[in-house]
């Protein structure tokens, strides 16, 4: 089913519940090139083998320059020009570098994602923004730029590691928080292994959370208002994420509950307990001890620091989220 969204002056076609073969009629086999990980492409190797085919290491330590040098030079040796078409099929570290070397390619060249983590399917995908990270530094260096389109085949989800859905969930209950209450009374009533048979829940599920992430980024593709609500659990989660070998999950997962802990200070908010309890149903953790001093220091470096704080993203109520610049002092104090 295609559904066209329009961000800025791009519109993304979206294929929900399509079969990855479908990329055949969107794509011209001659002129496009896949970007994916070893892990899927030894899964999926039947699928993949009539296209041209990318394949780098998989894991968050492959999303660095380094890596995006080496994808340049095996387009440059595929001999693809301005016209080819780069489709990132993978989680989000492959969409987030398919979006980035396809924006500086030639000065850029079209893209499209085929995301196969539920992470990437309700998140990383969508809204334009990739790149790599710096050292411990996330995503310190990337462009804003919207893919063709985004083509999601369920299908794949069947062989998504437990882990990996739990990593999803981290972001499905982010959403919930932030933006719908009615969502996070049924993450509360279901649980992850009936979403996990794709059956209708399923389906649903990662259509509702895709809508979420598409409405915030359409309001605002450049980060300025509602899209920083998305940074829900991230100002923290970002810096003990590296630094401590965390999934990304794990460490938003850990940055909510201290947000909320914080939310209850500054907004009044009542709810941390079925926060928490609810990313214990999906199998997230909730606490962890981290140093501090380091902690901030990362947080120093963070995109949203504003002149005396940083901007942080509080509670008001479940489903209801805010912006407030907090000093670091404050922060210091709080976490
Ligand atoms: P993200 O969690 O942001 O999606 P990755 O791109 O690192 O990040 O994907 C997480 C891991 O899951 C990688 O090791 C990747 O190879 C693996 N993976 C992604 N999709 C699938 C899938 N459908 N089946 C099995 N493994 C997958
Ligand atoms: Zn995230």
């Amino acid at each position: 089913m295609k559904k066209t969204f329009r961000f800025g002056n791009s519109d993304v076609d979206f294929y929900f519940e399509e079969d990855f073969s479908s990329l055949g009629k969107i794509a011209d086999p001659d002129k496009t090139i896949l970007l994916t990980d070893e892990n899927l492409n030894q899964l999926y190797a039947e699928k993949f083998q009539s296209w041209k085919t990318i394949t780098i290491k998989s894991g968050e330590d492959q999303k660095v320059q380094a890596t995006a040098d080496h994808v340049v030079r095996q387009l440059m040796d595929l001999q693809a020009d301005r016209s080819f078409l780069l489709v990132g099929v993978g989680g989000g570290v492959i969409t987030d570098l398919a979006g980035y070397v396809a924006s500086i390619y030639m000065r850029g060249i079209s893209f499209g994602f085929v995301p196969t983590s539920l992470l990437a399917m309700v998140d990383a995908s969508i809204g334009g923004k990739n790149g790599v990270d710096v050292g411990m530094y996330k995503n310190m260096v990337g462009t804003i730029r919207q893919p063709s389109f985004i083509l999601y085949d369920p299908h794949f989800l069947q062989t998504l590691p437990d882990h990996e859905w739990r990593n999803g969930f981290a972001e499905v209950i982010k959403h919930a928080s932030i933006k719908d209450s009615s969502l996070f009374k049924e993450l509360e009533q279901n649980n992850l292994s009936d979403y996990r048979k794709m059956k209708k829940e399923g389906l649903q599920l990662i259509r509702k959370n895709a809508l979420i992430k598409i409405k915030v980024v359409q309001q605002d593709e450049n980060e300025n208002g509602d899209r920083r609500l998305l940074n829900f659990g991230h100002t923290l989660g970002h810096a003990i994420e590296n630094q401590y070998g965390l999934s990304h999950g794990e460490a938003i997962s850990i940055g909510m509950v201290k947000a909320s802990l914080i939310s209850h200070q500054l907004t009044g908010f009542k709810k941390t307990e079925r926060l928490v309890h609810l990313l214990e149903k999906y199998g997230l953790p909730t606490s962890f001890t981290f140093d501090k001093e380091k902690v901030i220091r990362v947080l120093q470096m963070d995109k949203k620091k504003v002149n005396h704080g940083i901007n942080f993203i509080l509670l008001k109520k479940i489903g209801k989220a805010v912006i407030q610049e907090i000093s670091i002092e404050q922060l210091y104090t709080n976490i």
